[in-house]
């Protein structure tokens, strides 16, 4: 009877192994309805530029993301289960499973709400539009554009040496890149005002073209065709990095003003 026990638990204990080995990749397991997000926006405008979380982890919350890439050296993306870094030349990288990021928001994206993008003028007619669709501004929203676009600026920042100045500085050596007539993804995330000082109020958009090997922090874009795709989300998931607050500056500081500086600024060199 003992030897009868134990050959079904082992073999119930086999059974659990085999559906472990036979599960998808890491992000269809994530949830469906939670946006996550690694360290807050005040933290990285006050010089919180040392990754702490791995793509491989990143990864375990979702396939579609954007961030910064460790000693801000470039914008981080994340799309299709892939990570890249923009680098300050514009060009792309992808970047390893250990690679480490110091901000990122993630989620897992599904195409549920679709529909075609029209020609729109400017990022702010998008915005517009997109405002238009959502439902409820008061949650958050993930947002996937496939473009031809007429013309794109993007931007993105160079590597950073401690000791680290704040964000709105270093935003300051920005190097701002145009293309005309490119076709590629656009990765966005729309947050609602109430969460600023945690997270960009606001939309936030990276940029990734068709043949991955150009993108950045787009700061504003003429769309000549394209198709949307935007998914609600109702739970949001902050972790913060153990060295949060250790640099001795107040994270609690109202830095609004800075963070739409930074954010939307067409500054810096071309
Ligand atoms: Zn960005």
């Amino acid at each position: 009877m003992q030897f009868v026990c134990r050959t079904i638990i082992l073999a119930s204990l086999m059974l659990l192994l085999a559906g472990c080995d036979s599960r998808p990749s890491a992000a269809p397991q994530a949830d469906r309805h939670r946006l996550t997000q690694f360290s807050i926006i005040n933290a990285l405008m006050l010089g919180h530029y040392d990754g702490f979380a791995s793509v491989a982890e990143l990864r375990r919350y979702g396939n579609f993301g954007l961030g910064a890439c460790d000693r801000l050296d470039g914008e981080f993306i994340l799309l299709d289960d892939k990570a890249y870094q923009a680098k300050s030349d514009g060009t792309i990288v992808e970047l390893s499973q250990a690679a480490k990021i110091p901000f990122a928001v993630v989620a897992a994206f599904d195409k549920i709400n679709e529909l075609p993008c029209p020609q729109l003028n400017s990022l702010e007619e998008l915005e517009t539009r997109l405002d238009g669709q959502f439902e409820n501004k008061e949650l958050f929203h993930a947002i996937r554009v496939e473009a031809k676009l007429a013309s794109i600026q993007f931007r993105s920042v160079p590597a950073q040496e401690p000791p680290f100045r704040p964000l709105a500085e270093v935003a300051k050596q920005q190097v701002v890149h145009t293309q005309k007539n490119i076709a590629g993804t656009l990765i966005g995330f729309r947050t609602p005002k109430w969460a600023d000082s945690l997270t960009v109020p606001g939309y936030h958009w990276h940029f990734l073209s068709a043949d991955r090997k150009l993108g950045g922090h787009v700061l504003n874009c003429e769309l000549a065709s394209g198709s949307i795709a935007y998914q609600q989300y109702g739970s949001w998931l902050v972790k913060l990095p153990d060295t949060l607050g250790t640099t001795g500056k107040d994270i609690s500081v109202d830095l609004r003003r800075e963070v739409e500086q930074v954010e939307r600024s067409r500054g810096g060199s071309q």
